[in-house]
């Protein structure tokens, strides 16, 4: 098998699952206990949360564990337009942001909150000038995300924090696919909030952060005990914690080496497929992209079926998101960067891991070839493309 899906999730790593293991059966006290056996749960998740903040240059109190990053995005969104609505009912987001942004802003117009969506161009680069436009007296929050998730272009974070702070407005970023494979430092990006997901990154699924700024003004999310510093209550995911503060020590240790590696098998993927395969072409920013991800459009050729036979080949890809896969409508992300609908249905993400080999990326545009070319020799517009000699 060939796994080329790490932006739908990845593989817990060895070290981080070893890491995990005593805080099922052996050190498995509720850690908010008293007693000294529950300190050895808290110590580790204390560590954790000390690993998972030193990645952004945050304090270990501004992070607060949640149950991945849906419940992250939809925290800090919904708790932040419910502090604020004194001073403004205005929010603005991107036209590509993941649907637990997007579904959560289209939720708040429901209860009476308006919201910008503001576009991007033709790399799905958010545009300054018109979020600089969006800004209203009554705005109270901007929320862009640090990386998108299918097409992989990094969002002008820098500049997009200045704007806000300009403006006295709360920045919050979803940065579930940049967490752990770019840099980041929230004081330099002047990030209000932050959301990540421990299974984009190594560690299990259901384990995520909202970093939160001190002196923040937001809610909490879940009522219940006083966990999290009243913020976030539920008995810790301590195994999990354990495992995210594994995987972002890794991450960050290994950050550089691992992008450096990823990028060179991205590129050498990327020109292989737009000099080998006719009528293909690259979705989102060619340089300022994740390390790990290439998208592609091939003309005439339907996505799914691409992924069908990929499939039988033992290759895992996708095309757009996990989310959207399953329903017909083409991502609203490569419509956004401007994408006739016919040309966005044949799309299709490969996104690689450190552990993925040119032999992998080698073998997969081999078999992509003759795959892309068998699905046209099937297709009528094809033939007809061919026939009139447009080319
Ligand atoms: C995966 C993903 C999410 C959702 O994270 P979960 O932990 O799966 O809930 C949110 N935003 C982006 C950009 C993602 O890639």
């Amino acid at each position: 098998m060939i796994y080329l899906d790490n932006a739908a999730t990845t593989k817990v790593t060895e070290d981080v699952f070893e890491a995990m293991k005593p805080y099922f059966c052996e050190n498995y006290a509720n850690p908010s206990a008293v007693y000294s056996f529950a300190g050895k749960s808290m110590k580790a998740v204390d560590e954790a949360r000390h690993e998972v903040a030193s990645l952004i240059g945050a304090k270990d109190n501004e992070i607060y564990f949640t149950a991945g990053g849906s419940e992250a995005d939809n925290w800090a969104i919904k708790a932040a337009a419910e502090a604020n609505k004194d001073k403004g009912k205005h929010i603005i987001t991107s036209t590509i942001e993941h649907h637990a942004v997007l579904h959560t802003c289209q939720y708040l117009e429901k209860q009476g909150f308006e919201v910008t969506y503001v576009g991007v161009d033709e790399n799905g680069t958010i545009k300054l000038d018109e979020l600089k436009a969006a800004i209203r007296p009554d705005t109270i929050l901007i929320t862009v995300m640090a990386a998108n998730n299918e097409i992989g272009t990094i969002e002008p974070l820098k500049e997009i924090g200045a704007i806000a702070r300009e403006h006295h407005i709360l920045f919050h970023t979803d940065a579930v696919q940049a967490y752990g494979h770019i840099p980041l430092n929230v004081d330099e990006l002047g990030i209000d909030m932050l959301s990540a997901s421990g299974h984009k990154f190594h560690a299990p699924k259901g384990i995520g952060f909202l970093y939160i700024r001190n002196g923040v003004k937001i809610g909490s999310f879940v009522q219940g005990g006083a966990q999290e510093r009243s913020r976030r209550a539920g008995t810790l995911n301590t195994s999990g914690i354990v495992g995210m503060g594994a995987a972002a020590k890794l991450a960050g240790e290994k950050l550089q080496e691992n992008s450096k590696k990823e990028i060179a098998l991205r590129d050498h993927l990327i020109e292989r497929v737009l000099a080998e395969i006719p009528y293909s072409r690259l979705n989102g920013e060619r340089v300022n992209r994740l390390p790990g991800n290439a998208n592609f459009c091939f003309r005439f050729i339907e996505g799914e079926s691409l992924l069908i036979l990929l499939d039988q080949k033992g290759i895992c890809a996708s095309s757009g998101s996990a989310c959207t896969s399953g329903s017909l409508d083409p991502s609203h992300v490569l419509l956004a960067i401007g994408l006739p609908h016919e040309i966005a249905h044949g799309s299709l993400r490969l996104t690689l891991s450190e552990d993925t080999t040119k032999e992998e990326i080698d073998f997969t545009v081999d078999e992509l070839k003759k795959i892309v070319e068998r699905l046209r020799s099937m297709s009528p517009l094809y033939e007809d493309f061919v026939k009139s000699g447009k080319q």
